[in-house]
Order: structure tokens, then C-alpha cells, then sequence
């Protein structure tokens, strides 16, 4: 598709101020997604002209973050185009060069405005029952007089000339016509005394020269509307389309997400991160899917699409534009189906990482067998290592040996039946029928049922009460592991073997 300005060129424009945010995720996200959906290009812009908020480490876990999510950029950092450079501070003789000519134009102006004077002025507008801000001093100084003080060197900023009165309307794509009354906005400033460009002027002059289409950005930006287009209207550019994302509201409902990780009451830590979500092995397909439902759908039932039915069903229309809160366990339900989804090798492959970073001596052949068994008992990648620790040591660490008491029986109870047991496993095939028929015959032998069998047996080959299914888990051990652990559980029981 085009719009009546030509083809659809989008971007994701963070500024690399801290960690790699789900709520600036889903911003991509839906870039990318428009982008996909109309043959259209998706541009990755780096806005670093705060200083003072720059976090060295930010681009990085940025760039992780979108290769973690498959969010390929068509245009940015690392990957070049036509429009470069993509990172702001690289750019600033063309904001300088922009800028002077509003000058020229009249349509901005300089200040020389101290802080202390700024802040003096600001309280003397509220109380005169003013809105705080500037008094718009420097707009009426004479501007031969301000060329002569910027000539000589005099500090200053540049300032936007806004109109005084009247009111502007903007058409959102999501929110429909906003108006905004001129009186209550600032003429704000353009460019900072050190010679650095605000957010705004840098948003605008990009946004035009890389000629982009439609802006989709998260909804704190609405504010800045009104100035945004008084900046365009400036340069006498067009305006691209805009569209403001609903915000997204924390899991009560109230309040906005938080911007930092916290533990639930719970003591379950609560991520916003992605490299977080990454960390713990969300899948990046569920996370794509969880995140597309954020403020859009499809229909008013579907919920599980693949990265490909997103992108040819992704549209503004079925943008949402009031808050959608975040739900930690749909997330984790969404994961579970596309860990079960996943084919067994596809899985190990991903699996394998956490095993191992969790100190355990995995080997992909072993785990290939193993990751069937805990599929099901998967709800985040990072469970794993808990559920197969006990297939890579040689000896299990000691337990308590309470856990292998079965219900309604004692300690007492347990050596004969793991005596049996011991019979039974040093004989039998090991596969998982002839196992299950051989202990099961035996339990009926012993009197006693077969959960009352399986446990101690549980217990002994895998040290803790939770475990995989019991035949499957013996049948991948091998008997002579299994003997040396069953063994090993009647000596610390006193029984001699
Ligand atoms: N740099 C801004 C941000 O961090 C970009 C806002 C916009 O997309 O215009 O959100």
C-alpha cells in the first residue's frame, strides 16, 4: 500500500536512556508490524541528543532486544541505508543548519535567558494565575540587537515562535481529531545552548528527511503534538501520519507499567525488560504474539498467530486506543503452547543454553531424550534445569530421606519396599511397559499400591519428589545408574546390599 504521500516507511525511535523497555517493545513491534503488512520499509533511529540521560550500556541491550524479538530493521544502525546516519549525535550540523534558517525565517528566535531568570518568570506567571513556564522574553528583543549578541558569542538557546492564540487540530489514526489550545503551549526550545538539538527539532527534521509515513509511538507523546506540527508547519513540511499506541497499565489494571522490575508479593520478580523475558526463556514467537495483543486483535477471539498471520492481519483500524494492562499470566500461557509446539529438536536446541549456564554437564543426545518428558512441564525455557539436574551427575547430593516416605506409611516401611524394587530393576528389562508391569505386580505382591511403590523409587533416582515420569526417567538412566542410586539410598537407610 501507499498513502497519498507515496510508499510506507516507519520508525522505532528510542532514545538509549536505560534498559530495553516490553512497553517500547510493543512500540517496534507494531512499526515493524505496519511495516511488514504494507510492503513498506522499518527504520531503526537512535535519538541520543539527551546527554545527561545516556546509558553506554542501552544500545546494546536495545539491538539484542529486537534481534531477540526478530525484529529486523530495514534501515539503522548497523545495518546502513540511504538515509543515514540513524544515530542523532552523529547528525547535528544538519539540525544546526535547520535550525538557522528558522532564524532566518523569523519563525524561531534566540534567548539568552539564564536559568535562574527562566526560573524567576515561571514564578512570577503562576502568580499571576499563569500556567508555569516562559514569559517569552527574548521573543520581542530586536533582532538585529540578537544577531549581534549570538555574534559575539553570547550564550543562548533557540526557541520555536508558536502562535499566541487560536487552536490546532490534529487527525490521530488511532484517537481520531485532537484539539489542543495555542495559548497553553511554550515557545519551546529548539536548540540548546551547547549547540545540541532538542527531542523535538531532531524527531521533526529526521522524520522529514527520512521521509517517513506514519509515526507510531507510545501515547506519552501526545502532548507534544500540537508543537510538533507547529514545527512542521515551520519548515512548511508536510506532516507525516500520526498514531498514538494505547498505554499499557500494569497487571491490576491501575496505574501505568512499571518502568522498573519488582517482586510481586509473592516474591515472584516481575519482569519489564525484555533481555529479562529473554533471560528467563520467554519464547520470542509467544512474546511477539503477547505483545501484537496489546492494544490490538484480530477478531474477538483469536489469540494465538504466528508471526506471518500478524503481519498480513496487522492493521490501525483494529488498533484499541484505550489502555491495555499487562498479564503476566497469559504471557506464561502463551509460553507454555509454543514450547509444546515446538518440534523435540527444535526444543533441545533451545533448552540445552539454560541446562548448561545452570551448571549442569548436559550432552544434546541425553537431552533429546529427556526434553519429550518435560515438555508438558515447561512454562519459561529457565524451568528446565530443575527437572533434569539429576540425569548428569554421578551422585545425587543427600536429600531428606523423609521425601521418600509414600502416603500413609513411614520410614520403617521403606527399605523392604526398595529391596523389592532393587529385585525387580536388576532383573527386568529396562523399558518403560516391562517396568511399569514388573513394579506394578510387585506393589500388588507387597499389598500395597502402586503410588506407594513408585515414590521411593522416585525419590531414589532422582533425589527430590517432583520429577518426570518415573519409567521413562529409569528407562533413560539405565540400570546401572539406577542400582548404584537405589543402593546408595539403602546404605544411608542402614541396609546392608
Ligand atoms: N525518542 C523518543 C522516545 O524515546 C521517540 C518518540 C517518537 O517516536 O517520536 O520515545
Amino acid at each position: 500500500m501507499t498513502t497519498s504521500s507515496g510508499p510506507v516507511r516507519v520508525r522505532y525511535a528510542p532514545s538509549p536512556t536505560g534498559d530495553f523497555h516490553v512497553g517500547g517493545a510493543r512500540t517496534a513491534l507494531f512499526n515493524y508490524l505496519f511495516a511488514r503488512h504494507h510492503k513498506g520499509t522499518f527504520i531503526l533511529r537512535i535519538e541520543d541528543t539527551d546527554q545527561k540521560r545516556y546509558n553506554p550500556d542501552a544500545l546494546t541491550w536495545l539491538l539484542n532486544g529486537l534481534r531477540y524479538l526478530g525484529l529486523e530493521w530495514d534501515e539503522g544502525p548497523q545495518v546502513g541505508g540511504d538515509y543515514g546516519p540513524y544515530v542523532q549525535t552523529e547528525r547535528l550540523d544538519i539540525y544546526q543548519n535547520y535550525c538557522r534558517q528558522l532564524v532566518e525565517q523569523s519563525r524561531a528566535y534566540p534567548c539568552f535567558c539564564t536559568p535562574e531568570r527562566l526560573e524567576a518568570a515561571s514564578q512570577e506567571r503562576q502568580k499571576q494565575g499563569l500556567s508555569s513556564g516562559y514569559d517569552r522574553f527574548c521573543r520581542n528583543l530586536d533582532p538585529a540587537e540578537a544577531a549581534r549578541r549570538v555574534a559575539a558569542g553570547e550564550s543562548h538557546t533557540i526557541r520555536l515562535k508558536l502562535p499566541l492564540d487560536g487552536e490546532i487540530t490534529v487527525h490521530d489514526l488511532i484517537r481520531g481529531d485532537i484539539t489542543f489550545q495555542n495559548a497553553h503551549l511554550q515557545d519551546a526550545v529548539m536548540m540548546k545552548s551547547d549547540g545540541i538539538p532538542t527531542y523535538h527539532l531532531a524527531n521533526i527534521v529526521d522524520d522529514h528527511l527520512m521521509e517517513i509515513s506514519h509515526v507510531l509511538r507510545g501515547d506519552e507523546w501526545v502532548n507534544s503534538l500540537p508543537l510538533h506540527i507547529h514545527l512542521y508547519n515551520a519548515f512548511d513540511w508536510q506532516p507525516p501520519h500520526m498514531a498514538h499506541l494505547p498505554l499499557i497499565l500494569n497487571p491490576t489494571g491501575k496505574g501505568k507499567m512499571s518502568k522498573r522490575e519488582e517482586r510481586a508479593p509473592d516474591g515472584r520478580l516481575l519482569p519489564v525488560f525484555v533481555r529479562t523475558f529473554e533471560e528467563k526463556g520467554y519464547l520470542p514467537e509467544a512474546m511477539v504474539n503477547y505483545l501484537a495483543l496489546l492494544g490490538w486483535s484480530y477478531d474477538d477471539k483469536t489469540e494465538i498467530m504466528s508471526r506471518e498471520e500478524l503481519i498480513e492481519r496487522f492493521t490501525l483500524e483494529r488498533v484499541n486506543p484505550s489502555p491495555a494492562a499487562w498479564n503476566y499470566d497469559k504471557l506464561d500461557h502463551f509460553n507454555g503452547l509454543y514450547i509444546r509446539d515446538l518440534p523435540i529438536e527444535n526444543l533441545t536446541d533451545r533448552v540445552l543454553p539454560f541446562v548448561t549456564a545452570a551448571g549442569i554437564n548436559a550432552d544434546r543426545e541425553t537431552m533429546l531424550k529427556i526434553t519429550p518428558l518435560i515438555r508438558e512441564r515447561l512454562t519459561v525455557l529457565s524451568d528446565a534445569p530443575q527437572w533434569v539436574d539429576f540425569f548428569f551427575v554421578d551422585q545425587l547430593p543427600d536429600y531428606d530421606l523423609n521425601l521418600l516416605i509414600p502416603q500413609k506409611m513411614s520410614l520403617a516401611d521403606v527399605p523392604k519396599i526398595l529391596q523389592a524394587a532393587r529385585a525387580i530393576l536388576a532383573q527386568t528389562d529396562f523399558s518403560h511397559d516391562a517396568l511399569d508391569q514388573a513394579l506394578r505386580a510387585e506393589a500388588q505382591t507387597l499389598g500395597i499400591k502402586p503410588g506407594q511403590m513408585f515414590q521411593p523409587i522416585r525419590v531414589a533416582v532422582c533425589g527430590k519428589m517432583v520429577a518426570p515420569p518415573l519409567f521413562e526417567t529409569l528407562a533413560i538412566l539405565g540400570r546401572e545408574k539406577t542400582l548404584q542410586r537405589v543402593d546408595r539410598v539403602l546404605a544411608r537407610l542402614g541396609v546392608a546390599v
